[in-house]
């Protein structure tokens, strides 16, 4: 049974749910496996929503190839696994993605691929570690929860002088920020769950790059690791992606305003974004991202854990939600979520205080916004 929709085509694609393909004959086979007609053979190896959504994403990335992973954190093993093998060293940033550092703290040692943890932002220290001969340097374009920026150019030159593979996690950036692959990275990683399908409800991840040779493992890689990607959810990214360029215009110039706003307020005592000039990173931030810095800051309350208690508690307009991207704004607190289980001093390093709550600003009217996070819960007069 063959469905079309004759001699007119759907404005807006269909989902491609089938987990095979058919073929009439072998030689229709060869024509597929060798590349020479498109087609598909099994939806874990590649299907129509992936295919398409990789590619729109590759073109925002300036990439040469891509593919769609189950997850962001897919899309970090599918790089890790296509290019560290046993005995190789891998150094990072001492602020990453809290999944990130037990991805390589705990699962990576035990296949021999050692982890050595350094401060990005400071340079000297980097080139140091790269004196030992590293596989991959891995580092976030912007790190949660105090948006330190990593200098990516100059990473990049230190990699390329100590041959060493730049992988960046771009996904508090996005694409319509910053471009890693520009700036000199050998990959690029979006954990497409949060800004980029932006409505929170779908998880998925995309890998990308411009070597020949980094595709053929990491592309390789995904289907045999298992690391691929559903249609639906593919189909709701693609659909996401199409409003990214206005909605990180918009929760950016939110964010804007509201870190002024909040710079003001005198129950806040400290407020960390890029884009103010109290931000050890404004600088580097209005040179690596000339089209703003994002939608994602923290805020420290005076009064420590009760006062986020009662913030909470006033603003119910702003979800508790440990995630970030959503069209509107949420808010998550990283002592009891993304950084609980650090120590309490590896948290006072980073300045993640008890205080502390992280802002994903969305793309609400302003005014509406400013009034859900001055609190407006009608029980509380
Ligand atoms: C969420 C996130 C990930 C992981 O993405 P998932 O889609 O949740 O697997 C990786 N890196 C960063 C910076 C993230 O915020």
């Amino acid at each position: 049974m063959k469905h079309d929709s004759g001699s007119t085509h759907p404005l807006v694609p269909p989902i491609h749910t089938s987990a095979v393909y058919v073929f009439p004959d072998l030689d229709a086979v060869d024509a597929v496996y060798h590349r020479e007609t498109t087609g598909y053979v099994y939806a874990r190896d590649g299907h129509p929503n992936a295919v398409a959504l990789a590619a729109e994403l590759s073109r925002w990335e300036a990439a040469s190839w891509g593919i769609v992973t189950a997850s962001g954190m897919a899309a970090t093993s599918a790089a890790l696994l296509g290019i560290v093998n046993a005995g190789d060293r891998i150094l990072t940033s001492d602020r990453i993605y809290g999944k990130t550092t037990r991805l390589l703290r705990d699962e990576f040692t035990r296949f021999g691929v050692t982890t050595e943890f350094v401060d990005i932002c400071d340079l000297d220290a980097v080139r140091h570690a790269l004196q030992t001969p590293t596989r991959v340097l891995f580092t976030e374009t912007i790190s949660n929860p105090t948006c330190r920026i990593a200098d990516l150019p100059a990473l990049a030159e230190l990699a390329r002088q100590s041959r060493t593979e730049l992988i960046v996690d771009n996904t508090f950036a996005t694409p319509a920020l910053c471009r890693p692959l520009e700036l000199g990275a050998a990959v690029v990683i979006e954990s497409l769950t949060k800004l980029i399908a932006g409505h929170s409800d779908v998880t998925l991840g995309y890998v990308g790059g411009t070597n020949p040779q980094l595709q053929h493992r990491i592309v390789g890689g995904v289907s045999t690791w298992g690391l691929a990607s559903n249609p639906f959810d593919c189909w709701l990214a693609n659909r996401g992606l199409e409003t990214l360029a206005i909605r990180v215009q918009a929760a950016t110039a939110n964010a804007v305003t509201v870190a002024d706003w909040l710079a003001t307020q005198p129950t806040v005592a400290r407020v960390f974004y890029p884009g103010r000039d109290d931000h050890p990173d404004f600088a580097l931030g209005k040179r690596l991202l000339p089209q703003g810095v994002g939608n994602m800051l923290a805020f420290e309350l005076i009064g420590g854990r009760e006062a986020v208690n009662r913030w909470m508690r006033a603003c119910p307009n702003i979800p508790f939600a440990p995630s970030l991207g959503h069209t509107r704004t949420t808010c998550s607190h990283p002592a009891t979520t993304s950084h609980r289980f650090d120590s309490p001093a590896e948290r006072q390093r980073q300045g993640i205080t008890d205080g502390l709550i992280r802002l994903s600003v969305g793309c609400e009217p302003c005014p509406e916004l400013l009034t859900n996070l001055a609190g407006t819960d009608p029980t509380r007069h």
